[in-house]
């Protein structure tokens, strides 16, 4: 039986990983996400105050940018420690804070052993990526897609932009060694190129390829709105967003829920 060791554990914080349970009333399991009714209630009694906006398709939008978070973990995990954290909805809980304005959730895993990658890396990968995406990321972004009537491609940029984030990080890590960097180089490369749709339950792509293109300037165009303008306070555009949001694409976008 292998686990995530002290170092690890502490390294896997700064992508939200929680080892200790939350009150009840602080914890929506992975297959909540998926109960059309339970939802609905956390998104009227919690989610619409705490992020400003009662537009299903933000609240949507917003929760899928939280959950994001859970790729960035578990591939973090699988490309630095060659750990492979069992990331199936059925054993993952999100563990709120409700003193957090924010609402960022953390993720607690309830079986904590590993595996490791043996003699085939690139077949013990595989099984990494399509538990993460086929038996988890796949059906939340499905679920929250239909309750809240948001495209899917957006949901799936959302959770695009934290995994080439993650390891754009991390290719920028100096205490690499050479072997290191060309794993998660290669890793890299496969999760948002490679790996087929199959291991994602898509039809015919990888659900993010198609967001892959190269930075200018720095900043990664999105394709589309992840519509967080709508849930500033004080009507403040996004500075640092790459989309052109002209006032006019503002109403339209909202309007048609996009
Ligand atoms: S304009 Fe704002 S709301 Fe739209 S994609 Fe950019 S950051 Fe998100």
């Amino acid at each position: 039986m292998v686990k995530l060791n002290e170092i690890e554990i502490a390294a896997l914080k700064k992508y939200r990983l929680s080892t200790e349970e939350a009150a009840p009333y602080e914890t929506i399991k992975g297959l909540d996400l998926l109960n059309d009714d339970l939802m609905k209630r956390i998104f009227d009694k919690k989610l619409q105050e705490k992020l400003n906006t009662d537009k299903q398709n933000v609240i949507g939008s917003m929760l899928v940018k939280r959950y994001a978070f859970i790729a960035a973990l578990v591939l973090y995990s699988m490309s630095v420690f060659d750990k492979g954290i069992n990331s199936s909805i059925e054993n993952v809980s999100l563990q709120t804070d409700e003193n957090d304005p924010l609402w960022l959730p953390s993720f607690n895993f309830g079986n904590l052993e590993v595996t490791t990658p043996g003699s085939d890396r690139a077949d013990w990968r595989a099984e990494v990526v399509q538990t993460l995406f086929l038996k988890n990321i796949t059906k939340v972004v499905s679920s929250i897609s239909s309750q809240t009537k948001i495209a899917k491609s957006v949901l799936w940029e959302n959770i695009a932009v934290y995994v080439f984030w993650m390891y754009e990080t991390l290719l920028k890590d100096e205490s690499l060694t050479n072997e290191q960097y060309s794993k998660v180089q290669e890793d890299f490369h496969y999760v948002v190129i490679d790996a087929p749709p199959s291991l994602f339950g898509t039809k015919s792509r990888n659900p993010l390829s198609q967001f892959y293109q190269p930075k200018q300037n720095d900043i990664r165009t999105r394709k589309t709105c992840c519509l967080f303008y709508v849930t500033s306070t004080n009507g403040d555009r996004c500075t640092t967003c790459p989309i052109e949001c002209s006032k006019t694409f503002i109403k339209e976008d909202a309007k048609n829920g996009s």
